[in-house]
């Protein structure tokens, strides 16, 4: 199936040449969760393309365990968290 068909997410706008085209929207990705709580982690939601043009450092904290909320990474360290 193309792209035309799957989605509605077109935007108009104005080229740099002057012509107006529909230019399909980019669409953001979810959010990050926390592995074991599930909360909401604090990153930004940016398009596919955004978070490709990010270093490793800006994608994720350099902690331990950055999959997880900093509240059960603290509990993971202690041992209280399986
Ligand atoms: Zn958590």
């Amino acid at each position: 199936m193309k792209r035309s068909e799957r989605t509605r997410l077109r935007v108009k706008i104005r080229t740099p040449g002057g012509r107006n085209v529909y230019r399909f929207k980019q669409r953001r990705v979810g959010h990050a969760t926390c592995g074991k709580c599930g909360c909401k982690l604090n990153r930004a939601r940016l398009t596919k393309i955004q978070v490709k043009k990010l270093t490793k450092v800006q994608k994720r904290p350099s902690r331990p365990y950055p999959e997880l909320c900093s509240k059960c990474m603290r509990l993971k360290i202690k041992g209280m968290l399986k």
